[in-house]
């Protein structure tokens, strides 16, 4: 369900397959049942459709265009629990408290500027 590219700096990089791409519906609803029964302060996450920045539904589809929308076309930003949520100075933790592309590679968030 990855694969590693070797190419892309120390260590490489795994991206998902079309596989692992295709597990994008059954993650979805293990994440919506956990917002549901374990979130008491509101999703660490929201997942919304890039074309138009709006949540999705339990369904997976855009609230505002109703497009059941593609794991590329998701973007994942930070939620009203994610303030309160423990931890935190993971690089993955990190990366995702602005909003992003879900698919996006961790290391284009982490890179730092380009010196110049
Ligand atoms: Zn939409």
């Amino acid at each position: 369900m990855l694969a590693h590219l070797p190419d892309r700096g120390p260590g490489g990089e795994y991206e998902l397959t079309e596989k692992g791409i295709a597990l994008w519906p059954a993650l979805w609803a293990l994440l919506s049942w956990g917002d549901d029964n374990y979130a008491a302060a509101g999703p660490r996450r929201v997942f919304c459709h890039a074309g138009d920045a709006a949540p999705l539904d339990r369904s997976g589809r855009c609230t505002q265009c109703g497009q059941a929308v593609d794991v590329r076309d998701i973007l994942i930003t930070p939620g009203p629990g994610l303030a309160g949520a423990p931890g935190g100075d993971d690089p993955v933790t990190a990366a995702l408290r602005e909003p992003r592309r879900l698919l996006q590679p961790l290391r284009e968030a982490a890179a730092p500027p380009a010196a110049g």
